[in-house]
Parts: structure tokens; C-alpha cells; sequence
């Protein structure tokens, strides 16, 4: 964990400080034939605890911008902070979790596959990371298939096994990229009501992207819109109460997030 040294300048009641700061951030693919923009000028913060939604359609930027966080593609405009240090490299700090099946290692078990995560970074080694290990499978609700293999498991299995090996590690914050998308629906259904039970537990912050209208609305407490060609911000909203889900609130913000994202 980072403590903050209080300057002399700080008042005594600040303000929280975002976690992460996107700044005017530009990222683009570039090669001798083409270039893309796949974001531009796109800022938000996310603050402890949020439960932070990217949203868009398909090319709008949303992996790009995951990427980038992740510490994976350097910004070419704006900057990239997390604790208010410029990222310029990946790190256990920020873990991530893909839409595909095969994050896994195949040879290796549940267990092994979260321990090895935790000893490969040098986070834990031994004893600590085999109980660590245990906890978060534990907490997924895969203790019975800890000695499993992957391919013994069905998709949201495995899923359960990725978010477990992310969360294992405590990063500051968790990036997961449609880690539904490739569910069917109802076990993306459970899965989500999972991950806020998790989050509920631990209050850990969460970076998720999706193009899922309603998906974005149960899982974030606050939600980007993000139009396509090049990436850009549309629009930054709060999500509503868990309760008001299945209401009439639901479907007005449903209703207003399509506006947003299709109005011209
Ligand atoms: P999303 O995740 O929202 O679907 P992406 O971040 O994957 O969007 O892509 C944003 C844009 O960048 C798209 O136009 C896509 O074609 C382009 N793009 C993504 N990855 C690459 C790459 N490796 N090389 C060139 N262009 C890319
Ligand atoms: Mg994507």
C-alpha cells in the first residue's frame, strides 16, 4: 500500500485524489502503412472503490484505453497516472482479466495457476502464496476444483479462476476487458451478481469494459460512454442504486445512455 507524505501545502480536509488519472489521453497504432486513432483526448478518474464502466461500441477504444492503463501502449498526447505517478510500464499494481477462455495456464492446476501468478511477481512465495491462492479460489466459490485442471473446467469456471488470480495479486486496481462477453446469458448473469458480491466484500476498484447497455448500468457505480472513430467521451454518468435494478429508473437511464451513445 502507498502512503501519501502530507506536504505542507495539503489542507487539512482534501479532497480524495483519484487513483487513477486518465489525462487527455491520445493513443493511436501506427506502422510505415496506416495509422489509427483508437482514442483521443480522452479523460476520467477513477476514485478507491469505483466500480468504474467503460462503455461503447465495438472499435470505440475500449481495450486500447485497458491497454494503455495496463501500461502495455504509451500514450502519443496527455498522460497516464496512477497515484499521481505517470504509468510507463506494466505492474502487479494493475492486473487485468480477458474476455478469452484460455488466460490459463493448461498444465498447471487451479491452484498452481493462482500461486504461480503470486511467486512469478515476487508478490508471495511458499507457504503465503499457497494460502493466498486458497482464499481467492475460496472467495470465487472454486474450492472443490483448487486441484482441477482448466480443461476440466466449464468457461465461467475458468473466468471464476482468472478473477481469482487478479484479485490474489491486490491490485490497486482491476482491469477486466468484457470478461463476460463469452458467456451465455445466464451464467454472465451469475457471474456479474458474483463480482458485486466480491466487491461488496473487499470494496476492491475495478476498471470494466463493456459494450452491454445493461451490463454497464449493474456492474458500475459510474459509467463512460465512449464513441467510436476515434475513441471519444461522450458523456459520464452515475449508475443507479443495486435496488432500483428492474425498476423504472433502470429503463430512463437505459433509455437516456442509447440517446447518448446514437444521437449525432
Ligand atoms: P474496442 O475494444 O472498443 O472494441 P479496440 O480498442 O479494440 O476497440 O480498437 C479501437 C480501434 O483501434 C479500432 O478501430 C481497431 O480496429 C483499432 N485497433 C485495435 N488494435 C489494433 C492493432 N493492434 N493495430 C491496429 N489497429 C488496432
Ligand atoms: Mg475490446
Amino acid at each position: 500500500m502507498r502512503i501519501d507524505t502530507p506536504s505542507a501545502e495539503t489542507p487539512a480536509a482534501a479532497p480524495v485524489r483519484p487513483l487513477l488519472e486518465i489525462d487527455a489521453v491520445t493513443l493511436q497504432y501506427k506502422t510505415d502503412d496506416y495509422l489509427v486513432t483508437a482514442a483521443q483526448q480522452v479523460s476520467f478518474n477513477v476514485y478507491p472503490g469505483d466500480r468504474f464502466v467503460l462503455l461503447g461500441p465495438s472499435g470505440c477504444g475500449k481495450s486500447t484505453l485497458l491497454k494503455a492503463i495496463g501500461g502495455y501502449l504509451p500514450p502519443v498526447h496527455g498522460e497516464i497516472r496512477l497515484h499521481g505517478k505517470a504509468v510507463m510500464q506494466p505492474g502487479p499494481d494493475r492486473m487485468m482479466v480477458f474476455q478469452e477462455f484460455d488466460q490459463l495456464l493448461p498444465w498447471k492446476t487451479v491452484r498452481q495457476n493462482v500461486e504461480f501468478a503470486l511467486t512469478a511477481s515476487g508478490r508471495l512465495k511458499g507457504r503465503e502464496a499457497a494460502e493466498r491462492a486458497a482464499h481467492y479460489i475460496g472467495m470465487v466459490g472454486l474450492a472443490k476444483f483448487i486441484d482441477s485442471y482448466p480443461h476440466t473446467l466449464s468457461g465461467g469456471m475458468k473466468q471464476r479462476v482468472s478473477i481469482a488470480r487478479g484479485m490474489a495479486m491486490e491490485p490497486d486496481v482491476l482491469l477486466m476487458d468484457e470478461p463476460f462477453a463469452a458467456l451465455d446469458a445466464l451464467t454472465r448473469r451469475k457471474m456479474q451478481d458474483e463480482l458485486l458480491r466480491l466487491w461488496d466484500d473487499t470494496r476492491f476498484t475495478v476498471l470494466f469494459v463493456t459494450h452491454g447497455i445493461d451490463e454497464a448500468i449493474r456492474i458500475g457505480t459510474r459509467i463512460l460512454l465512449l464513441s467510436p472513430h476515434p475513441g471519444q467521451v461522450k458523456a459520464e454518468l452515475n449508475s443507479i442504486a443495486p435496488e432500483l435494478l428492474g425498476t423504472a429508473h433502470q429503463s430512463a437511464l437505459e433509455t437516456r445512455i442509447d440517446q447518448l451513445l446514437f444521437a449525432h
